[in-house]
Formats: structure tokens, C-alpha cells, sequence
């Protein structure tokens, strides 16, 4: 057994639309079901039997599952739910199964067979609460089809709901965002996800501020949305356990914690990425090469680290780490590479300690808030450090 579990994360790379703002591999397929998606839950359902169950010989039953995508709820239901019944069939109950969903993709209905399917958990992807600035981030849902989703998702027994929501949008300003933040606190979901709006290459948004014509909030406002929800949310119950994310106490995305905590995962279906053994992959990114290398009993993994050095992997294992409230333990650091951090970090350690960005106590090293806000920085300075 991997002493910390395992996790699986599934990649659904389908939505209807593409988002304004969105680099993530996924392709728009509209509302209709098409005959590439039932052949590609197919091959996920091949990939899933192939890999999931020597794991779980090796490890017992897998611990967190993770449907993402893309937008998991694009498919029909039935296609998903045969998806979580064949991660079940291989890798046994999860204690926590994730499904990300959008509003505008699901009703009671859809959400009641996602529960019945082993779904436990919801994250719902709704940005804002604000017409205007969906429309101008391109989302395909209302204000109204979040909040009905969210009742949606209640009525089918889900009593752990995340929401996903953004800040720093195009000619937003604080008011709209406290609104938004009030809409969400009044729907009193477990875990909320914050995100800064980030202009990705290749997307529309970069040819939009390319020629001008991306109204984004400057530097100052964008760090008074940022200093706002840091308050906000925890005022009202949220702990920020992660730079970007906040639970009430025992709501903690399990699966997310693991990549932050060197938890071993399983990444199956196009562009998924996995980490067992120390090593990291990307699969296959094309959704019909996948479908098509999967059925031929081909590889459809690419190392990410084949030059990975023991040096690559504390670096990573400490900036990880670092992003969660509970930052570095410094007895799992000890566990993990066999030696003791201050013989490899103890300078940057220091410097960060001194330059109030960095906190250390009863065997934990984590950012303070300050350290949170410029977290960049101090992973850098881990990278640096020889
Ligand atoms: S719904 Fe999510 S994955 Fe799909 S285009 Fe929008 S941001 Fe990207």
C-alpha cells in the first residue's frame, strides 16, 4: 500500500463552447452527444481497466478519483456514469470521487445518476455571478443556471460542493466581485476556488490584448480583489488551505491535496498526466490519436522528467508542498529523500525566514500570508538554491 494512497484523474476533453480565456486541452463539441465521445469513454474505459487494476493489486482501493476536464458533464450521462462505474470495477471505492461540471450541462436528473454512480463530490465551475461578465468571458451558462445547478446538485444528495470562481475578468471591478462572492456565500457551498483571471497564449483573450482591446483590471485593482477574498473567505468560515483554495474544516479537496502532498495518481485519457514511482507523464494529447492508440494496445504516455535529477525532485516536492497552509513536513521530506532539508535548504530557508515570506514550526515550514501572495518568489528562490 502507498502509505499516502493513490488517486485517478480522468480527462474529458470535450465542452460545449471554448471559454475566452481557456488553454486547457479540450475541444467544442456543442450540446449533442457525438460518436467520438462514446469512442473515446470506450478507450478511457480500456485505459482505466489496463492501468487502474495492477495498481490496485499493488496498493488496495484506490483513494480519490477525479472526473476533469474539459467539462466532464459534456458527455451524456450514461457515457460518464459507465466512466465512474468502470474506475469502481478496477480500482474499488474511492473515499472521495470528484466530478467537475458546469452549469448550462446538468439538471437534478443528470446529478441524481452521478450520485447513484459513486460521484460524492461536485465542483462546479461558475466564475462570476454576473451575466455581463460571463458573456464576455465566453462561458455558456447564466447567474440563474449556476444557482439552479447548485440547487440541482443539492436535491440529487450532494452535500459537498465546490465552486469555482474568478477574478481580475476584463472591466471588472471590486463591487462586481463582492457581489459575485455574496451570490456564492448565500449558496453556502463546502470548498470555493479562486482564480486570477491569466491571459494564456494562443487563446482569444491574447489576440484581444494584443490589439488592444482587453479591458483587464490594472495591477492595484486586481490586488485589492486578491486582498479582499483572502479576507472574505475566511471571515466567512472558508479556510485557506492552498494559495487557491478555501474549505469549511473537513471539506479539503482530498485528490488536489495529493498533488501539493507527493501522493502517487493515475492520469488516464487524452492529455491526463500521471505521477507513480517518482516518474511523471503526460498522455497523449489529440483525443482521436488517443482513441485510436488505445484500441491498438499502443503507448500513449510521454515522460515528462526523463532527466530528472534527485535535486529536480526536492525542488518540486518543496514548492508543491508549499503551496498548502500546512506547507513542508519536514519529517516526510526526511522519509522521502533520506536526508534532512536544512542539509539542502537551510540558506534559502533562512533568507525566506528572515524576509518574513516563509514561517517554521512544530516541524512544518509554510508561506506566510505575505509568502502566499508572492509565492512565485519563494519557489524560485528553492529552485536557486544548489
Ligand atoms: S468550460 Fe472550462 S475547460 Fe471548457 S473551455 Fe471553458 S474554461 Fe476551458
Amino acid at each position: 500500500m502507498s502509505k499516502k494512497g493513490w488517486g485517478i484523474y480522468a480527462h474529458i476533453p470535450y465542452c460545449v463552447k471554448k471559454c475566452a480565456y481557456c488553454d486547457f486541452v479540450s475541444s467544442a463539441v456543442g450540446t449533442s452527444a457525438s460518436v467520438e465521445m462514446e469512442d473515446y469513454a470506450a478507450a478511457l474505459r480500456a485505459e482505466i481497466l489496463r492501468e487502474a487494476l495492477p495498481l490496485r493489486a499493488r496498493w488496495g482501493d484506490v483513494t480519490t478519483v477525479y472526473l476533469g476536464g474539459g467539462t466532464p458533464t459534456a458527455l451524456p450521462a450514461a457515457l460518464l456514469t459507465q466512466i465512474l462505474a468502470t474506475i469502481r470495477e478496477a480500482a474499488g471505492e474511492p473515499l472521495e470521487c470528484t466530478v467537475e461540471a458546469n452549469p448550462g450541462t446538468v439538471d437534478e436528473e443528470y446529478l441524481a445518476q452521478l450520485r447513484v454512480a459513486g460521484a460524492n463530490r461536485l465542483s462546479l465551475g461558475v466564475q462570476s455571478f454576473d451575466d455581463r461578465l460571463l458573456c464576455a468571458i465566453g462561458r455558456i451558462h447564466t447567474a440563474e443556471e449556476a444557482r439552479a445547478a447548485v440547487r440541482a446538485a443539492r436535491a440529487a444528495g450532494f452535500d459537498n460542493i465546490s465552486l469555482d470562481l474568478m477574478y481580475a475578468l476584463p472591466t471588472q471591478t471590486l463591487a462586481d466581485l463582492r457581489r459575485s462572492v455574496n451570490e456564492a456565500l448565500a449558496l453556502a457551498p463546502e470548498h470555493i476556488s479562486v482564480y486570477g483571471l491569466i491571459v494564456e497564449e494562443g487563446t482569444p483573450f491574447a489576440a484581444a490584448e494584443a490589439a488592444g482591446r482587453l479591458a483587464l483590471p490594472d495591477e492595484d485593482a486586481a490586488e485589492e480583489m486578491y486582498d479582499y477574498l483572502m479576507a472574505e473567505l475566511p471571515a466567512h468560515g472558508y479556510r485557506r488551505y492552498e494559495i487557491s483554495n478555501f474549505a469549511r474544516a473537513g471539506y479539503e479537496s482530498r485528490h488536489n491535496l495529493g498533488y501539493w502532498q507527493n501522493v502517487p495518481y493515475l492520469g488516464v485519457g487524452a492529455a491526463a498526466h500521471g505521477y507513480i514511482d517518482g516518474v511523471r507523464w503526460g498522455n497523449e494529447t489529440d483525443a482521436r490519436r488517443y482513441i485510436r492508440a488505445i484500441h491498438a494496445g499502443e503507448n500513449v504516455r510521454t515522460p515528462e522528467d526523463a532527466e530528472r535529477t534527485a535535486t529536480n525532485a526536492m525542488e518540486e516536492y518543496a514548492f508543491l508542498a508549499l503551496r498548502t497552509a500546512e506547507g513542508i513536513d519536514e519529517a516526510d521530506f526526511c522519509r522521502t529523500f533520506g536526508v534532512n532539508i536544512d542539509d539542502v535548504y537551510s540558506s534559502v530557508i533562512e533568507q525566506q525566514i528572515g524576509h518574513k515570506l516563509l514561517c517554521r514550526a512544530q516541524g512544518h515550514i509554510a508561506l506566510t500570508a505575505a509568502g502566499m501572495k508572492l509565492g512565485n518568489e519563494v519557489f524560485a528562490a528553492f529552485l536557486q538554491e544548489k
